[in-house]
C-alpha cells in the first residue's frame, strides 16, 4: 500500500525573490570549469557548535494527474520539499535546508515516473540558494550519468563569473518519465547503506577490518576502516571524508585513495608493512542519510567542531585518535576530503610545521607532475588556533602533517578516480624514502 498524498506549495515559492535583472550570458558558461581559477576561501569565522534545531523532511509520495504521476522522497539521501503542479505537464520542486544559515550547498534527490508515459518539464527552486550542482539521473540509483545538456535549462543566470554567483537561480529539466522511476540527483547517490558495502567488500581482504567506533544522534554507525598488513606497523594515517553531506567527489577521490593503499601492488605491500591506515569515509551519515545540505542531526557544520568537540561525530573520532596515540602510534599524515568549486588544496603552512610539514607540499607538487592537464591551487593556512577544522586538529594535537584535500563539484569522475590513485602512490613514495 502506497501512501498517496499531495501537497501544494505554491505559497512558499513566493518566498524566493525572482531577479530578472542579470544580462543573458552564454548557457554553457554554467557548467564550465575554470582550470586554475579558484583561489579558496577565506579563513573560517569561529562559531559555536552546539546544537541547533533541524527541520526533518515530510517524507512520502506526491501524486498528480489523477493520479497517474509521481514523485517521491522517500529513500535515503532524498531531498525534496514540495512540488506544484503548474499544469501542462509543468511541475515546479522547492528544495529547502535542514536548517539556517547554511553553506550554499542545495542537495536535492529525488525519483518520479508516471503510468502514462509522458514528457514533463521541473523547475527546481531552492531557499536562499542558486542552482549549484548539474542534475544526473539513474535507472537504479547507483549508475548516474550527468543530463544531457539539451534537456537542462538555466533561467536567470547568474552575475558573477565563478563560484554561486555565477549559478543560475532555477533551473528546468526535460524528462521522458515512464513506469519505471528514474532518479533525479544533485551528485551520485553514496547513502550510509551503500558505503558500508564499500567498505565490507574491501574487508574481505586478510589486513582490512572495520569496525564501529561511535554513534550517531539517530543511532547510525560510526564506521572506522583499519588497513593493517603488519601489526607491529606503528606509523599510521587519519583519512576522514563527508563531513559535508553533498561532498561527493571528495569521496569518489578518497575511496580510490583507499583502494590503492590497500591494493596489491609491491609498493603498496610494502608501504603495509610500516604504515598502519585508518579511515572514516563517511564521518556525517545522519546528514547523508537524510539528505542535508551541509550539517549533521545536531544543525552544525561538523568541520567547525574540532575545538569544542559538541557532537558525537566529532567526539568519536577524537577519542579513537587519543586511544590510538596511547598505543603507541605515530601518525605521520592526515587527510579531510571534502569537494568545492574547483580542485583545490589547503594544507598548513610550513612557517608553522616547520620541516615536518614540508611533505605535504613535496607531495603536492609530485602530485602536480604527475597529472599536469589539470593544475590545482594551493592555499596554505598558518593559523592553529583554535583548532575548529580537523585538519589543523590533527596537526596541533597529534603532530601529523595534514591537508584539506578538495575535489571540483564537476571535475570529471575519471580524473578524480585517478587523482585519489596518484595521490595515494606519491604518498607511499614520500613517506617510504623517509
Ligand atoms: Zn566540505
Amino acid at each position: 500500500m502506497r501512501f498517496i498524498l499531495a501537497i501544494l506549495f505554491i505559497a512558499s515559492l513566493t518566498l524566493t525573490s525572482c531577479k530578472n535583472t542579470a544580462s543573458p550570458i552564454a548557457t554553457d558558461t554554467i557548467v564550465k570549469q575554470k582550470p586554475s581559477g579558484y583561489q579558496g576561501q577565506q579563513p573560517s569565522p569561529i562559531v559555536p557548535t552546539v546544537n541547533k534545531p533541524v527541520q526533518k523532511q515530510w517524507k512520502g509520495i506526491w501524486s498528480f494527474n489523477d493520479n497517474t504521476t509521481f514523485f517521491t522522497n522517500d529513500f535515503d539521501g532524498a531531498r525534496l520539499n514540495g512540488v506544484a503542479d503548474d499544469g501542462n505537464d509543468h511541475y515546479t520542486i522547492w528544495i529547502t535546508a535542514e536548517n539556517t544559515p547554511i553553506n550554499v550547498s542545495p542537495w536535492y534527490a529525488f525519483k518520479v515516473w508516471t503510468e502514462n508515459p509522458r514528457k514533463i518539464t521541473i523547475k527546481l527552486s531552492y531557499q536562499d540558494s542558486r542552482s549549484r550542482y548539474y542534475p544526473k539521473i539513474s535507472a537504479d540509483g547507483i549508475h548516474f550519468k550527468t543530463i544531457d545538456s539539451i534537456a537542462y535549462k538555466p533561467i536567470n543566470p547568474g552575475e558573477g563569473d565563478f563560484g554561486i554567483k555565477a549559478a543560475p537561480e532555477f533551473v528546468e529539466l526535460t524528462l521522458e518519465i515512464k513506469n519505471e522511476p528514474i532518479w533525479v540527483t544533485a551528485q551520485e547517490l553514496y547513502t550510509s547503506k551503500r558505503v558500508k558495502s564499500w567498505v565490507d567488500s574491501l574487508s574481505v581482504k586478510p589486513f582490512v577490518s572495520n569496525y564501529e567506533i561511535g554513534k550517531t544522534t539517530e543511532e547510525r554507525s560510526m564506521q572506522l576502516m583499519e588497513i593493517k598488513g603488519n601489526s607491529t606497523a606503528k606509523k599510521a594515517l587519519m583519512i576522514i571524508s563527508r563531513q559535508h553531506p553533498p561532498e561527493v567527489t571528495g569521496f569518489i577521490a578518497m575511496k580510490s585513495f583507499i583502494e590503492t593503499l590497500a591494493g596489491e601492488s609491491e609498493q603498496a605491500k610494502k608501504f603495509r608493512e610500516s604504515h598502519t591506515i585508518f579511515a572514516v569515509p563517511l564521518m556525517n551519515p545522519d546528514g547523508v542519510d537524510n539528505g542535508h545540505w551541509r550539517h549533521n542531526m545536531g544543525g552544525i557544520d561538523l568541520n567547525r567542531d574540532w575545538q569544542n568537540f559538541n557532537q558525537p561525530e566529532t567526539k568519536s573520532v577524537r577519542d579513537f585518535l587519543t586511544k590510538k596515540g596511547s598505543e603507541g602510534y605515530e601518525f605521520v599524515f592526515g587527510a579531510d576530503f571534502h569537494s568545492t568549486w574547483d580542485d583545490i588544496y589547503y594544507p598548513l603552512d610550513t612557517t608553522v610545521t616547520g620541516q615536518k610539514g614540508k611533505i605535504v607540499f613535496d607531495w603536492i607538487e609530485s602530485i602536480s607532475d604527475r597529472l599536469p592537464q589539470k593544475k590545482s591551487n594551493v592555499k596554505a593556512s598558518d593559523k592553529l588556533d583554535p583548532t575548529m577544522v580537523s585538519r589543523t586538529y590533527f596537526y596541533v594535537k597529534h603532530k601529523m602533517p595534514a591537508i584539506v584535500f578538495e575535489l571540483g563539484d564537476d571535475t570529471p569522475r575519471p580524473f578524480l578516480k585517478e587523482k585519489g590513485k596518484v595521490a595515494a602512490e606519491e604518498l607511499m613514495r614520500l613517506l617510504d624514502s623517509d
